[in-house]
């Protein structure tokens, strides 16, 4: 198989760079670069059908994918994660349609390691030997496993009160660990200072090209499984945002490819009453996020008080018609545990956030109780058992 990558270039500016070698930012203004592909040859080389037979883990997507040398994919099998039907939870939450993409049953446990997996590969074939990242956790976890499996160094920088299961992990698994006293961004000032005297190479979300590039085959399996088409409403449980970006970037390539129908859906970032800078500047109208002050919540992913990439995920939000939600802590608890006694299907708390929005949605209108909804359950709820 062949990879189509064919260049980077800036979301924000519009430079181009070469993808043969390691780049963070875009060099002219700091924003977020974007792996662009030639979609025109890959549409020659590649019909959705021939995707059929393909092996059950993002990689199937090859085409799309950034690494060129299958030789030099980091894989544990992650993605092509089930889609399952949730009819008596709809109910309970006023909508006739309503699915769960599990990606709980991941490698690790959540859907961290898609973008672990494309960003430790793509490291792997540019020759980087040691990684380091900041984290709210999960992300640490899926790192630290991959770079054993790769034979890289990794670092990892988290806030001292995340999970004890992200503690345990990345110890478990030959990573070195260092607890910060502060939030994500204060890990992401020690990992960069790190990168800057070591040489380590930042894994940081959406500071590199490659992990949204793991992401967005959420996007190109959620098409798939609904028979190359998309539900109405993604609901997305928002930190960084890589999965949100990483989707939308999705639904333009396989139009590209003519792999859909052009029906798009609509996004929404779920986020925590708490800790929301995206949800409020969406309602503000703002083309950037303001940091937010005083974030706290139990949903540790969504626990993200400035992304990168916030002009990124509100021009989603914008394009597609969709919008934003907050939720409690309570709320996610009580969706932790109605999700679990409807569906059998044991959520993590910012899965449950998911549920938790959609509710308020339908109630307010902005949702209608027919279109089809697909909630996306970004990890198991067995990371969080503290919670319970
Ligand atoms: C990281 C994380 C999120 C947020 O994902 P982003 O793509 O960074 O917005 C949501 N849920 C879980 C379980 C996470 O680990
Ligand atoms: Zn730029």
């Amino acid at each position: 198989m062949k990879s189509f990558i064919d260049h980077l270039e800036c979301t924000y500016c519009g430079k181009t760079y070469p993808e043969n070698k390691p780049i963070r930012l875009c060099e002219a203004c700091g924003k977020v670069l974007y792996a662009r592909y030639d979609a025109s040859a890959a549409k020659k080389a590649v019909k959705r059908e021939a995707i059929k037979d393909r092996p059950a883990s993002m990689w199937r997507y090859f085409e799309m994918l950034p690494v060129h040398n299958e030789a030099n994919v980091v894989t544990l099998q992650e993605g092509w994660t089930p889609i399952i039907p949730a009819p008596k939870l709809a109910k309970a939450i006023g909508s006739q349609s309503v699915v769960i993409k599990d990606e709980g049953i991941n490698p690790t446990g959540t859907f961290k390691v898609r973008g672990i997996s494309a960003a430790i590969s793509k490291a792997n074939e540019l020759g980087i030997k040691s990684v380091t990242m900041p984290t709210a956790g999960n992300a640490g976890g899926a790192c630290s496993f991959y770079a054993a499996r790769a034979g890289m160094g990794a670092y990892v920088f988290m806030p001292k009160d995340a999970p004890e299961a992200n503690q345990k992990e990345v110890v478990h698994a030959g990573a070195k660990l260092t607890l910060v006293d502060g939030l994500i961004g204060e890990a992401g000032k020690q990992a960069r200072k790190l990168a800057a005297d070591s040489g380590f190479f930042d894994l940081s979300t959406l500071q590199e090209p490659y992990r949204a590039e793991g992401k967005k085959t959420m996007g190109y399996e959620i098409a798939e499984q609904m028979r190359w088409t998309f539900p109405d409403v993604i609901m997305y449980p928002t930190g960084g945002g890589t999965g949100i970006v990483g989707i939308w970037k999705a639904v333009f390539e396989m139009e590209a490819l003519g792999w859909t129908d052009g029906k798009r859906p609509r996004i929404f970032a779920v986020q925590s009453e708490n800790c929301q800078p995206i949800v409020n500047a969406f309602k503000k109208g703002a083309e950037f996020a303001e940091p937010w002050p005083t974030p706290h919540t139990i949903a540790h992913g969504m626990r993200v008080p400035s992304a990168i990439a916030d002009y990124l995920i509100l021009r989603v939000l914008r394009e597609s018609k969709g919008g934003g939600v907050t939720v409690s802590d309570q709320e996610i608890i009580e969706h932790m545990r109605l999700v679990a006694r409807t569906e059998g299907v044991f959520v993590c708390p910012e899965g449950a956030a998911t549920a938790a929005g959609a509710r308020k949605l339908i109630a307010d209108g902005t949702i209608s109780p027919d279109e089809k909804i697909l909630l996306l359950n970004t990890g198991s709820g067995l990371k969080s058992l503290e919670l319970l």
